[in-house]
């Protein structure tokens, strides 16, 4: 049996339980926080307080483990997942390594790399951190990276592509599977699938992140016939309401595609994203957009809308169990 490397340590993959595969506890621009957060609207201790809070009560309602893909881009802060995940030790929280962007790499990576101005080793630094991230372990707080993470959003520019080439070789090198943001309405995974292709990368180890913002069955089953498994990772997100995004899932269940789909909410505890007034904004604006939104509404939806118990724990438990069971295994 193998095991997935958690905030916790060592999980066996079997004990992962109903999992959520994409969310965030903080969506924090450190950068932002330091100067305009400081002194204002940002409590260290109470916002890792109401995380506890929050995680605490989703795992009473039946989740065993989150996903969370925040990367650099997205703020990930390894020491303030751990204080959250000390006091929720029923939980466990997969960590991720690579870049969220939409347009260009980040500066610390402009100038180096393979044909660049500094071109040490004609490696690309990205996938030396990656595979340090994946192997070794974060910074000095011996947790290690489980997945990979990349966004196409926009299309598929000169960063995007050598962000995505490079955790498409991490992967090569590691065997850790893929996570993605995609804008589903532009149908972004096609390209970012034929990326991944290109690069020799075992699309049964990738999710199509956002898959579940669009309703087209055609693009979906293009998808999933792929072996790439469809993120329908943003329940409680309005557009499209909860009834479209579960008859959705319902139409795919029903041809037989439940063993590539994963569920979850793309929500964080707090996002700046949403401003300063995050928690108000969130509560008022996106009632839904919360993380125990899929033990409490979205399982009994599509229960109601004809999907089995055997697809509902084959989206929950049996899929990531298989995302991170290692190829060879
Ligand atoms: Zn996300």
């Amino acid at each position: 049996m193998s095991a997935v490397e958690t905030v916790h340590g060592p999980v066996e993959v079997d004990r992962l339980g109903p999992t959520l595969m994409h969310e965030h506890i903080f969506l924090l621009n450190p950068e932002y926080m330091q100067n305009y957060g400081r002194g204002s609207w940002w409590d260290e201790d109470a916002r890792v307080d109401d995380a506890i809070t929050r995680l605490r009560s989703l795992a009473g309602k039946g989740i065993k483990t989150i996903v969370d893909p925040t990367v650099l881009g997205l703020g990930r802060d390894i020491p303030r997942i751990q204080r959250v995940a000390a006091a929720v030790p029923e939980l466990n929280i997969v960590v991720a390594t690579g870049i969220y962007t939409y347009h260009d790499v980040p500066f610390v990576y402009y100038m180096r790399g393979p044909g660049l101005l500094i071109d040490a080793d004609g490696v690309d630094p990205m996938v030396t951190d990656f595979v340090r991230d994946l192997t070794e372990g974060i910074a000095d707080t011996g947790v290690t990276a489980a997945l990979l993470k990349c966004a196409v959003q926009e299309d598929m520019s000169p960063g995007v592509a050598r962000i995505c080439r490079a955790v498409a070789r991490a992967h090569r090198e590691t065997g850790a599977p893929i996570t993605t943001h995609t804008n589903a309405g532009k149908q972004l995974g096609r390209p970012t699938i034929e990326l991944f292709r290109t690069e020799g990368v075992d699309l049964t180890k990738v999710v199509i992140g956002h898959s579940g913002d669009t309703v087209d069955l055609d693009y979906l089953l293009e998808i999933a016939d792929s072996g790439a498994i469809l993120g329908m990772d943003r329940f409680g997100f309005p557009d499209p309401n909860l009834t479209t995004r579960v008859n959705t899932v319902a139409a795919l269940c029903r041809r037989g595609y439940a063993d590539r789909i994963v569920l979850s909410h793309d929500a964080a505890c707090f996002s700046d994203w949403l401003g300063p007034d995050a928690l108000e904004i969130n509560a008022h604006l996106l009632p839904d957009l919360r993380h125990d939104y899929i033990p409490t509404v979205v399982l009994p939806a599509l229960r109601e809308a004809g999907v089995s118990e055997t697809d509902i724990t084959a989206m929950l438990v049996d899929n990531p169990h298989r995302y991170f069971t290692p190829a060879s295994a």
